[in-house]
């Protein structure tokens, strides 16, 4: 269970100064690394249509944007369409690809000071924390491609793989 403190705190401002520098819309701590059920989000440079409501409001985006989401549980909207898009994700560069997921969801989650949110939201922003989510719990993008989407790339992230591992091997 996250603690929240000053260090989780520090670690959401890190992530986020991340995930701007390599201009991606969301981050996970497992990507760094950091076994913490925790995701940073933030969509205000992007033009997508999507629609959003915050503990019942609908507060500008940049009054809530970077978004840091500790303990995230989500839930698609009952009923709710899946939809198909190309995805990208920060740890695999230059690999995109199709994935389908729910159209329109439902998180409950706290911020980095501990206090409980829920969002509803659809597209991209559904998406992404979808995404992210995933990461959290250990699923990879790739691993909800489609065979026929995924089969031309399998080369590329076996490439990626192999980098992967030795840039991790430690120096004698
Ligand atoms: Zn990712």
């Amino acid at each position: 269970m996250a603690v929240f403190d000053a260090a989780l705190a520090q670690l959401a401002k890190e992530m986020v100064a991340t995930m701007h520098e390599a201009h991606g819309i969301g981050l996970a701590a497992q990507q760094i690394g950091r076994a913490v059920q925790l995701c940073v989000v933030d969509l205000r440079e992007v033009e997508a249509d999507f629609v959003w409501e915050l503990d019942g409001a609908r507060p500008p985006l940049e009054l809530f944007m970077p978004m840091t989401l500790v303990n995230p549980e989500l839930k698609p909207v009952r009923g709710t369409e899946t939809f198909t898009a190309e995805e990208g994700c920060l740890s695999f560069p230059k690999i995109r690809g199709d994935v389908e997921r729910p159209e329109a969801i439902t998180v409950k989650f706290q911020d980095e000071h501990g206090v409980s949110h829920v969002l509803a939201c659809d597209g991209l922003l559904a998406r992404c924390i979808q995404h992210e989510i995933d990461h959290l719990n250990g699923v990879l993008f790739i691993d909800r491609m489609d065979k026929k989407v995924r089969a031309p790339l399998d080369d590329a992230i076996k490439a990626l793989a192999k980098e992967t591992r030795a840039a991790k091997t430690p120096s004698p």
